[in-house]
Order: C-alpha cells, then structure tokens, then sequence
C-alpha cells in the first residue's frame, strides 16, 4: 500500500469572529499519489474551506494536516508546501494578474526564484503542452473562459507541483469551457498528478477516482463514485442530485435490464 501524499487527521476549524461555530468538524482523510479526487457536498458544507487547508491557506484550530510529508501548521514549511501544492480558483479573472499570457507563466516561478534560464525552458514546454503557444503574446482578457482557465492551470502547473488543487474551476465557465477543463484534469491525472477537484457538479464528480461527500463540515461519504451515487437516499438528502446517466443505469438494473455500467462511466 502506498503512503498518503495528503493525511488530515482530526481537523477542526472554525473561521476568526464566527463564534467558534466549526466549519470543519473533526475531519480525517488520506488521499493517495495520483489519485483524482472529487470534493463534493451542497453549498456551504465546508469544501473550499477544506480545500484551503491543503495547501496551507488556512491552518486547523485542531488536528493536523500533512502534504508530502510536510506539517501544514510549521512556519518553515510554507514555501515548501506552495511548491507542492498548487491551487486554481473557481475565476479565472481574480487569479490572472500579468500583463500577457508569458508573464503570467512566469510570475510562480519569479516568486519562488527559479533561475530565468530555467523559467525560459519551463515557460516554453508547458505552452506546447498546454496547447498556450499562439496565445503567449496575449493578454489574458483577450482569451475566453475555458482558455483563461487553461492559462491559469498552466501557470500552477509550470512550478511542477505533485498535487492540483482545483476549487469549483468550471462553475463560471460555459459548456464549451467546462469540457475544455475536464480534459485538463484528465491530462493532470495521465501527468500522474494527485488532483483535488472541489465541485457540486456530480457529472465531474463521476469522473473522479474516489468521491469524497462533506456535510456540515463533516466526511459523510466517500468511495468510488459509483458506489457514492448508488446511495440515492443520502445523496438526495444531501441536497445533491445523482448524474443524469447514474440515474438512467439505476433504474434500468432496477428493472432487470442488463447494462454496460461502464459505457456510463458510472
Ligand atoms: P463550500 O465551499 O462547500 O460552499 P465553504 O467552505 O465556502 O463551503 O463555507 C463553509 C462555511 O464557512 C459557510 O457557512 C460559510 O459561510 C463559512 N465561511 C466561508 N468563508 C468564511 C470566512 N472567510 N469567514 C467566515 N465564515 C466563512
């Protein structure tokens, strides 16, 4: 069994002057190298705040969080963990801060210090890859949702952190967009990237290796999403509804039909 690149154990947090109210109530997770998972719950259940504690945004009241081996609460650890983890927010505008495309590449990796020659190569490989090239000399509000949000993949890319921490990157995007990104997380995952995806979309979620549901703050389910989705009563009194296709395969097993489950990817 491999070791955990993520281990959160016992975390507690409640956000300064919130009266102590617990946004995240005694959550213990593992998540593995290269696993892609989804981060799911209704509005307001704890996920962003979860997702925050990851990479050391926040840091617990109680408990403990430890990624790639490094305490999230140590002083000393914090540009270590930034290189590790890296982190793209649902909009795109808020996170694109240069000028063009190419500065915004580079602006990671001037803040960590990577030498320019190095920059120069990684820059230059990373547009190639991220099919970025002819848009290097653009500023970023010439491109549209979906490629803003590639750009910003990219730029968190370029520093080669091990873990992608993706919080709800498709929500302001069309659907043309919304693809644009899910085939980036499926390339992050052929990368051998550990991915957390935060969504409340299921039909994402359903894409994933493992779901984990939060309630309340709290783990309230977690496995494969088709075991997650085959608990229809806990879903749907989470407030969540099962994927369109999920739903079609269950009540065609119900009934007797023998199905493909996989062609649903569910
Ligand atoms: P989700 O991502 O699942 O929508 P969040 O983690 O954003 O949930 O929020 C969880 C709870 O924490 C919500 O009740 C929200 O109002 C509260 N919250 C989020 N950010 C802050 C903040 N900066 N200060 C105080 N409360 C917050």
């Amino acid at each position: 069994m491999k070791e955990p690149i993520i281990s959160v154990r016992g975390l507690r947090y409640s956000y300064p002057g919130s009266d102590d109210r617990l946004v995240l109530n005694d959550i213990s997770l593992e998540i593995f190298p290269g696993e892609v998972i989804a981060l799911l719950g209704a509005n307001g259940s704890g996920k962003s705040t979860l997702a925050r504690h990851l990479n050391g945004l926040l840091i617990p009241n109680e408990g403990q969080v430890v990624v790639a081996g490094l305490c999230t609460g140590a002083e000393t650890n914090v540009w270590e963990i930034r290189k590790k983890v890296g982190m793209v927010f649902q909009n795109p505008d808020n996170q694109l801060v240069a000028a063009l495309v190419e500065e915004e590449l580079a602006f990671g990796m001037e803040n960590l210090g990577v030498a320019p020659d190095i920059m120069k190569v990684r820059i230059k490989e990373m547009a190639k890859r991220m099919d970025l090239e002819r848009f290097l000399e653009f500023p970023p509000n010439r491109l549209s949702g979906g490629q803003k949000q590639r750009v910003a993949i990219a730029a968190v890319l370029v520093i080669e952190p091990d873990i992608l921490i993706l919080d709800e990157p498709t929500s302001m995007l069309d659907p043309a967009g919304r693809r644009e990104v899910m085939e980036q997380v499926a390339n992050l995952k052929k990368m051998g990237k550990t991915v957390i995806l935060v969504t409340h979309d299921m039909d994402e979620a359903a894409t994933a290796d493992r779901v984990v549901i939060l309630d309340q703050g709290k783990v309230v389910l977690t496995g494969t999403p088709k075991d997650c989705f085959s608990k229809v009563e806990i879903i749907s009194n989470l407030g969540l509804t099962i994927p369109p296709a999920a739903e079609l395969a269950r009540r065609l097993i119900k009934k007797g039909h023998k199905i493909d489950s996989t062609m649903l990817k569910v």
